[in-house]
């Protein structure tokens, strides 16, 4: 088998597998830095290594802790800040809170499927002496919140293994991590770690490294080179992200220092709403000339209560329609209810319908358990009418990639209906998880040339009492940022498109929670957007249990430029197994021949 491994000194050395691993020998034996994977041991087979004695991790995520087996006499070393993110995944896979109404992402679902059990626990400051090498750690927060740095003296150089916070000069390995609530919560901190990042690589530049070897990455022989480009070029795309942002118009005071920036878009006034509207709470509703009232979206039952007034009012007499913008849980919660209050149409966009009507099927920012029934599933376009109105949907793929809009021309206007998708001060694209895609024909680029298109007299957002309109010169100003933006995300990454690294979800399992019986087969999809210009190929394995004995084949598929792909898996579950619950089923992800590890995972409950 052909290895792969550097000498960095007389006792230091690195295999590349997916990810770096740090290996100080000392004749057989080994204290390894992030081992993970199976093509580790053919490394250390090379190197004569028959015993290893202690594993350092820098930080909890399964891409870069599973896959190589831990010998049970080897010591284990974790950030003391994540030591329960080894020790007892369990609390994580099993807690409601972090499967449903996702607002915070720290710690983050790529976590070990099995618990890991942990000797010793590292901050600030803990030194470790290993043969020929003292060690150091350092407290380096921002890709995750404990993620810690294991400086290494040996053989009179000094290395940094500094886990994921620089991938290469200039770049990062992925931005999802990065996504992290400063006064607010994690769902609206796009960039939100970026502070800590860059006083960790202050920290660790300042510990005067020769070399830095990342987790994912490559090493670098120049470090303070390498964090000065980094830190320039996420303040750049920082930039062209608060350029435009709708949160300046929701938190004005976290982004007073960006006032009157070069190319940042100025807020509009609103323009208040037709009278034949109402708000409440995420709802707008629509009361046409026979008083029959089309709503969108209910977010909660006190929502139901207001909508039962207006008919006691005489406002309205029934509900004869309803729309859902999108999925997020402000939106949903209390549909069931609703559907059952006011028998009426249900009406959503087919991207939209796929998570409300099977949400366990999703895992997703602020996704709601609420199960909606759906009558009508619309095609980007469908149009139809209603009462004196002309309704027409669309796929609008704006604040999240599951979202409809809906233009209803009538009375003298043409309205909007956005769902979340804009305010004043331009687009609600603060969370990678939401799907955000940047480019031509999708995400924002999309939306903003269908507004351009329609030319709507009033755009509304649920959330936003006042409607607005886009000027031709806002509109061409949101439609370059984002095609710089397209250019600078792309130049932080080591991928040839910049939603390789902002699109949390670009490889899926769908379903990602099933519900199954012993003696049953799974089936299970694994979905990878190829958002590259030219066709890649994926290579996919569900990791069972090893109790189970099963070993599911790898399977591949090519999938042309800029579209959908997936890997159909049926999985033969065992008559008895031990462990029941909820399984963790790890994925490995192989992508245009390049080895990610236990990159997604699905859950099966039993
Ligand atoms: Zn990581
Ligand atoms: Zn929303």
């Amino acid at each position: 088998m052909e290895t792969h491994f550097s000498q960095l000194s007389q006792h230091l050395y690195v295999h590349h597998g997916h990810v770096n691993t740090g290996i100080l020998r000392d004749g057989n034996r080994a204290l390894l830095i992030d081992p993970s994977g199976t093509t580790l041991q053919a490394t250390l087979s090379e190197l004569g290594i028959t015993n290893v004695e202690q594993i350092l991790f820098t930080h909890h995520h399964r891409d870069s802790t599973a896959g190589f087996p831990i010998s049970n006499n080897a010591r284990i070393g974790v950030p003391a800040k994540e030591a329960t993110w080894f020790s007892e995944v369990e609390t994580f896979w099993n807690d409601p809170k972090y499967r449903w109404h996702l607002y915070n992402y720290h710690p983050h679902n790529l976590m070990l499927a099995d618990a890991v059990s942990v000797t010793d626990t590292y901050t600030e400051d803990a030194q470790i002496q290993w043969g020929p090498a003292s060690l150091q750690v350092l407290e380096t927060p921002g890709h995750t919140d404990g993620s810690i740095t294991y400086l290494i003296d040996v053989d009179g150089e000094r290395f940094a293994f500094s886990g994921d916070l620089i991938y290469d000069e200039g770049k990062v390995w992925e931005l999802y991590s990065l996504q992290k609530g400063q006064q607010t919560s994690d769902y609206h901190g796009f960039l939100g770690a970026r502070d800590e990042l860059t006083e960790s690589l202050e920290k660790v530049r300042q510990a005067s490294p020769a070399t830095l070897i990342p987790t994912h990455g490559i090493v670098m022989n120049n470090p303070d080179k390498a964090i000065d480009a980094l830190l320039e070029r996420l303040a750049y795309c920082y930039d062209k992200y608060v350029a435009i942002s709708a949160l300046r118009h929701y938190f004005p005071q976290l982004f007073a220092e960006f006032e009157g920036h070069p190319g940042h878009m100025p807020i509009r006034e609103g323009t208040p709403p037709p009278e034949f509207l109402r708000h409440f709470g995420t709802t707008w509703l629509i009361i046409s000339e026979t008083n029959e009232a089309f709503v969108m979206d209910c977010g909660s039952p006190n929502v139901i209560k207001q909508i039962q007034q207006l008919q006691a009012d005489g406002e309205i007499s029934e509900v004869t329609q309803f729309w859902v913008t999108h999925y997020h849980d402000d939106h949903v919660n209390a549909t069931p209810e609703f559907q059952e209050t006011f028998p009426c149409e249900t009406i959503t966009d087919r991207v939209v319908a796929r998570v409300i009507t099977e949400p366990i099927g999703f895992r997703l920012p602020c996704i709601s358990p609420a199960v909606t029934r759906v009558d009508r599933i619309t095609q980007d376009g469908d149009t139809w009418q209603w009462n004196e109105f002309t309704m027409t949907a669309y796929h609008f793929p704006g604040q999240t990639y599951y979202h409809g809009g809906l233009l209803v021309e009538g009375r003298g206007v043409r309205m909007f209906f956005a769902g979340d998708s804009f305010t004043m001060a331009g687009i609600d694209d603060y969370c990678s998880g939401n799907r955000n895609l940047l480019g031509k024909d999708v995400g924002y680029e999309k939306c903003l040339r269908l507004i351009q298109q329609l030319r709507p007299t009033h755009i509304f957002n649920c959330h936003v009492n006042p409607a607005f309109d886009f000027t031709d010169t806002e509109i061409q100003c949101m439609l370059d940022t984002l095609a710089e933006r397209e250019k600078c995300y792309t130049a932080l990454f080591p991928w040839d498109h910049a939603n390789y690294g902002m699109d949390e979800h670009w490889i899926r399992c769908y379903p990602y929670e099933q519900e199954i019986g012993l003696g049953e087969t799974a089936q299970l999809r694994v979905e990878i957007t190829n958002h590259s210009f030219e066709p890649r190929t994926a290579i996919a394995q569900p990791i069972l249990p090893v109790s189970w004995g099963i070993e599911v084949p790898v399977m591949e598929t090519t999938i042309p430029p800029r579209t959908d792909g997936h890997i159909d898996f049926s999985i033969p579950i065992p008559q008895h197994c031990e462990a029941l619950g909820r399984i963790v089923v790890p994925v490995d992800i192989t992508y245009d021949a390049r080895p990610l590890g236990q990159f997604r995972e699905a859950i099966f409950v039993f």
